[in-house]
């Protein structure tokens, strides 16, 4: 093993953390090494074809919206975009109905036209008074009462973490919008688009403009600890794991994709289902909440991708418990997993020449916008001690 190599930032992780902060330090004229222990760089957001030439998100479907128009600006220097409606369906009780919950879903759900105000007298009268909701399940039915609640939110829910919403912070059912109106738009932030062609060529692009930055894929952090010399280190990685867990293994829930292409011929057999030609379900993102399936969701990404392609690719999502040998997807939004990762976070703040960032690195579900922000803020920090490398 080489042992005599030297570089000024050694950074573990090439997804959006890892690559942004070492185009940054690369603009401040510093040698950058990138490891990654996969085969390819971009993180989770890592895209690319399937056998059917659909393209698709390997790592489960990352939709790119933000409101900091400093971190789109960023970013805009390496992709051009795809605006994007990310519209998304529920079924359920042997149908598709409106989701988030707006005046359509409510229509659905007495089956006949209403209004706004209609709507709104229900929700007053149905909803739980709880001045100050403390979970996810008492989030939910403060706003729209228990029936809404169970038939949209309890069973997804427990699918997807294995745990009651009383038992989870109240943002995770929180951030799902709740309207009155016929708005139902998934997300809510300014900025909703897809890089024009895809997150592994906007990487390309950032490691393209970058001169000072390696990249080493297929290593780990323990080779490459012992592999660069290196002035500092910046760990994207699970923090647990950077300290051998030695408190024990943080909890993680992980998931398994199950994908399916279609020809054009079975498609127009789909027809009548999807509303539209060319595509298997009737909106990119379909959440199943019953019990009858395993899995929470089936995505179509081609919905929003735009690619014209006559086959298609939907994925089930199945969650899963977390073991080592797989990939930590999610950090259990719950307090005593942040507790848990308190103990890690003591011994990560007194470490003064590494860097934590990222979402396994700190242990907290961010978007990709903000994980964006949180490497170009440590990029100015380490420039600040640093300086730049004329
Ligand atoms: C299923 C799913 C869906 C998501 N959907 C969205 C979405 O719609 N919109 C959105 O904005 N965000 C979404 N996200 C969040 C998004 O994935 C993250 O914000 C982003 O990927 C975080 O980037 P990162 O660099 O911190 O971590 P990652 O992308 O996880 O990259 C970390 C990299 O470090 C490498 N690594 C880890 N440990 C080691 C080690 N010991 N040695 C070497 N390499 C190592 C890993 O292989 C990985 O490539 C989603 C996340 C998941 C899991």
């Amino acid at each position: 093993m080489e042992t005599d190599r030297s570089t000024d930032f050694l950074i573990i992780g090439a997804g959006f953390s890892g690559l942004v902060i070492a185009e940054r330090l690369s603009a401040a004229g510093w040698k950058c090494a990138v490891v990654d222990r996969r085969d390819h760089f971009g993180g989770n957001a890592y895209d690319r074809k399937d056998a059917a030439g659909v393209l698709i998100h390997p790592y489960g479907p990352h939709y790119f919206r933000s409101n900091s128009q400093r971190i789109v600006d960023y970013l805009s220097k390496f992709t051009e975009w795809h605006a994007v409606d990310y519209t998304i369906k529920s079924h359920t009780r042997g149908r598709y109905w409106s989701f988030p919950i707006n005046l359509n879903t409510f229509e659905e759900f007495i089956g006949r036209p209403a209004t706004t105000s209609e709507f709104s007298d229900w929700l007053e009268q149905n909803k739980v008074p709880i001045s100050d909701p403390k979970n996810s399940e008492e989030v939910i039915i403060s706003q729209v009462g228990r029936e809404l609640y169970e038939l949209f939110f309890e069973g997804y829910t427990l699918k997807q973490w294995k745990r009651h919403p009383r038992d989870l912070d109240a943002s995770v059912c929180g951030r799902i919008p709740i309207r009155t109106n016929r708005d139902d738009r998934y997300l809510a932030e300014n900025f909703q688009a897809l890089p024009k062609h895809g997150y592994t060529a906007l990487f390309e692009t950032m490691l393209n403009a970058s001169p000072g930055v390696e990249l080493h894929l297929g290593v780990d952090f323990h080779e490459a600890r012992t592999r660069w010399k290196h002035k500092h280190l910046i760990f994207t990685g699970a923090i647990d794991e950077f300290y051998d867990r030695r408190f024990g293994a943080l909890p993680y829930r992980s998931l398994r994709f199950e994908h399916e292409s279609f020809s054009a011929g079975q498609l127009r057999e789909r027809e009548p289902i999807s509303g539209k030609p060319g595509f298997w379900q009737p909106a990119m993102q379909v959440n199943y909440p019953g019990t009858e399936e395993a899995f929470t969701r089936i995505v179509e990404l081609k919905h929003a991708t735009g690619q014209q392609i006559d086959a298609t690719t939907i994925v089930r999502e199945y969650p899963k418990d977390w073991t080592p040998d797989v990939e930590p997807f999610y950090p259990i939004p719950a307090p005593e997993a942040r507790t848990a990762y308190q103990r890690y976070s003591d011994l990560a703040a007194a470490e003064p020449a590494t860097s934590f960032i990222g979402r396994l690195a700190t242990y907290r579900y961010y978007n990709m916008d903000q994980v964006t922000g949180m490497a170009i803020a440590e990029a100015d920090k380490l420039i600040s001690r640093y300086g730049t490398n004329p």
